[in-house]
């Protein structure tokens, strides 16, 4: 486990949060934009390089004194895996620090029924991939799960089709198996995987993840902020009721958004699964004002023109002003990868002093 102790001082990793955000800058742009000193910022630079966190990238122009050397970050100085645990298998990725996949896996797992068993797969799968990089530069791990769960505390709570995972530690019990060198609090960080797919790639500060897979959610970010809520178990979409007296949901109540689709779907109709996740999505835009869906999930990836264009269309039907009320709707870059990149950011966010996901984890 190496150095989440190296960059605890916020300004060094606000320095190095502000170096990969701008590919090439000075110490000079660095102490204007962090507001530090031209000392502070020296130091901190002189640090990082010793680290290997940041090298030279030649001269920049000359502002008048003398030329100013250009500093950017070593992708390849520290690794982070990101993992998406689905209720029978794993979506694993090897990120750099600039958020670049280098190695994935998907390991299959024991149909969750056996939460010790499953976390030995989870782990081993994870293992596998942080034997190819040096121990000393890992910075951990991120994993996102289906939720209902507690983000701060990485307990699972009733999750919906996982009876046997109540009260689970899962983010301990993940770390417990890991040799994370010296690993602590920090080292394994759990999330909703809604709340992680926001994080997989840049966009509007007001904007959704929706995501249709096994269950059916969003993750939210406002006013350039991931919303978590204050259990930090925000955006349990797909329970929203529609229909009184709809079909029976695993949640328990009737007539939820995921019971209406995943009836439709298993009826063999994907169009009307589109429709109704469309309505979801203008409920969702006329209580919060969002411009921006990003779709993702196994189920939208099947067939992701359809799901883009159906709830596109329905916007437009269901908002009073459309023309004024733009909303983009998008299919998530990342694919299948989305949320386990956005997970990967869990663990990288902090490191460049932007909170657990403040900002988007950039392709
Ligand atoms: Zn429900």
């Amino acid at each position: 486990m190496a150095n989440l102790t190296a960059l605890r001082d916020h300004n060094a990793a606000a320095v190095l949060g502000r170096i990969r955000a701008a590919r090439e800058t000075s110490r000079v742009e660095l102490a204007a934009a962090t507001g530090l000193s031209a000392q502070a910022v020296s130091k901190i630079v002189q640090r990082l390089a010793a680290e290997g966190l940041i090298t030279t990238a030649g001269q920049g122009p000359s502002t008048g004194g003398k030329p100013r050397t250009l500093l950017r970050l070593v992708p390849q100085a520290r690794w982070v895996v990101g993992a998406q645990l689905h209720r029978d298998a794993a979506t694993l990725v090897l990120v750099d620090l600039g958020g670049r996949v280098v190695r994935s896996g998907a390991p299959a797992l024991a149909a969750g029924a056996d939460p010790a068993r499953t976390l030995d797969q989870l782990a081993a799968g994870i293992r596998e991939l942080l034997a190819t990089v040096p121990s000393e530069l890992v910075l951990g791990v991120g994993l996102a799960c289906p939720g209902p769960l507690d983000h701060r505390t990485g307990v699972l709570h009733q999750v919906t089709g996982l009876p046997g995972w109540a009260g689970i530690a899962l983010r301990d019990e993940l770390a417990g198996r890991l040799d994370l060198l010296g690993a602590g609090a920090g080292a394994v960080a759990v999330d909703k995987d809604t709340t992680a797919g926001v994080l997989s790639q840049p966009g509007s500060a007001d904007r959704a993840f929706v995501y249709l897979d096994d269950g059916l959610g969003a993750g939210l970010a406002l006013g350039g902020q991931v919303q978590r809520g204050a259990r930090t178990n925000a955006g349990e979409f797909g329970h929203q009721v529609l229909d009184l007296c709809g079909p029976r949901c695993a949640c328990g109540n009737r007539g939820c958004l995921e019971a209406l689709c995943r009836a439709a779907l298993e009826a063999g109709e994907p169009g009307r699964a589109a429709e109704l996740l469309g309505e979801g999505v203008a409920n969702l835009v006329r209580l919060l004002d969002l411009d921006e869906i990003v779709l993702g999930g196994r189920t939208v990836l099947a067939a992701p023109e359809l799901y883009r264009d159906t709830v596109d269309a329905v916007l437009r039907q269901r908002l009073p002003d459309p023309d004024w009320q733009r909303v983009a709707v998008s299919v998530v870059r990342a694919g299948e990868q989305a949320v386990a990149l956005g997970a990967a950011g869990l663990v990288l966010g902090p490191f460049f002093g932007e909170g657990d996901g403040l900002k988007p984890l950039g392709p």
